[in-house]
């Protein structure tokens, strides 16, 4: 069995297509955001102070931040993404030697504890049998004077969550399990986020029966990922951090737009049909039939482009398989008995006055019992349909 870590079961829980294209089909792709190359840097920086503190050396203030310059100055590149387009790197940077600041005058001269490693790796399963395997590094591990164990992660993003949010996390608490695999001796664990933006700190201490319920969560997500075949795109506040947009039938649509001047943008068929079936929708009456076609034209482009998601000037329309029962009515004989049952429980002239085929918006709406339900879809087939959802975007751009 695959060789689990959080990131990729939270990747999973975020979007199983994107889980799908970066571990399961192994799709590389160059894609560093600017936040995450601020995380890197202020990690290395810290593990530096941290280490040389073990070695009996004290970086000062003006140490810490030179090698945090020296380190982003060296490592940076231009293809490091910047999403926030009224940002630069510099403004980046600013922000990781604020953090810092904060972080050496809260913690130093860094003796409350002792540092037991630093970007510690660590193994572990998650059951007896040793069928669900984990891995993970730790920020920091430290030990206090009076014998505490202390789990610590630094965080550099810019929201910070609540105490609720710090006591069910995972990750910290998969690495509580680790740490008491290797060391049976350690008792007392304290899980410690550090929200360096925020110059603040959550702790959370999980008891025996949190961890073990905690371990049969995990292997419940491993079993559900490892059995299933489908892996539908979740769309979501993240996307816009996606390196797959391109492979994604939600976002394709986006990052086609971008390669189009305004002009070719305006001309493709996409955007023509969705205008006009925006402008269609928002007539309403006396516009049936004309929607009727466009949305048939729609469903043809998404079929034939791959796509999910279709973006206009200023809607969006989202096209969705769904299953829809369909009356057959082929033969006399079957409209006939068909119709006896109906008639029988006197619900005909409720429902139709002379159209059978309608009985579909009867089943859609649940409006009769189980009983007569059943009995009625003798007659019928299930048949592939598409919904369409139209909607307007909040941000157009990627
Ligand atoms: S763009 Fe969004 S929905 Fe599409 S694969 Fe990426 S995360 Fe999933």
């Amino acid at each position: 069995m695959t060789v689990y870590s959080n990131s990729l079961l939270s990747t999973y829980e975020q979007c199983p297509l994107k889980y799908k294209l970066r571990y399961r089909d192994r799709i590389k792709r160059k894609f560093e955001t600017v936040e995450g190359f601020l995380g890197t840097m202020v990690h290395w920086t810290l593990r530096k102070c941290y280490d040389d503190h073990r070695f009996g050396v004290n970086m000062n203030m003006d140490g810490l931040l030179s090698h945090f310059n020296g380190l982003w100055k060296h490592r940076w590149n231009d293809s490091i993404i910047i999403m926030k387009k009224d940002k630069t790197s510099e403004d980046y940077k600013s922000r990781g030697e604020e953090m810092l600041g904060d972080y050496y005058r809260h913690y130093s001269p860094f003796n409350s504890d002792q540092t037991i490693d630093t970007e510690l790796s660590i193994s572990f399963f998650l059951d007896d049998a040793h069928k669900y395997r984990m891995i993970g590094y730790i920020d920091r591990l430290s030990k206090t004077s009076d014998g505490i164990i202390q789990i610590h992660d630094f965080k550099t993003s810019a929201n910070l969550p609540n105490q609720n949010d710090a006591d069910t996390d995972r990750q910290l608490a998969l690495y509580q399990l680790g740490v008491q695999q290797k060391w049976p001796d350690y008792n007392t664990i304290h899980l410690i986020w550090h929200y360096l933006a925020f110059d603040m700190e959550l702790v959370s201490l999980r008891s025996p029966e949190a961890i073990c319920e905690l371990a049969w969560n995990t292997m419940s997500l491993i079993d559900e990922i490892e059995s299933t075949q489908e892996f539908p795109p979740r769309e979501s506040g993240l996307c816009d951090w996606c390196e797959y947009p391109d492979l994604c039938p939600i976002r394709k649509n986006i990052v086609i737009k971008e390669s189009f001047t305004k002009n070719e943008y305006d001309s493709q068929q996409g955007v023509i049909l969705v205008d006009r079936f925006a402008l269609l929708n928002n007539r309403g009456e006396g516009t049936e039939g004309e929607m009727e076609k466009v949305k048939i034209e729609l469903i043809e482009y998404a079929l034939r482009e791959g796509i999910d998601v279709i973006r206009g000037n200023e809607y969006q329309v989202k096209i969705t398989p769904v299953n829809k029962m369909k009356i057959r009515g082929e033969s006399d004989i079957e409209s006939t008995e068909l119709e006896n049952i109906i008639h029988e429980v006197g619900k005909w002239a409720k429902v139709f006055q002379n159209d059978i085929t309608s009985l579909g918006a009867v089943f859609d709406n649940n409006l009769w019992s189980n009983e007569l339900m059943e009995q009625i879809m003798k007659y019928s087939n299930d048949e592939k349909g598409y919904s369409i959802q139209i909607s307007r975007p909040g941000n157009l751009k990627r």
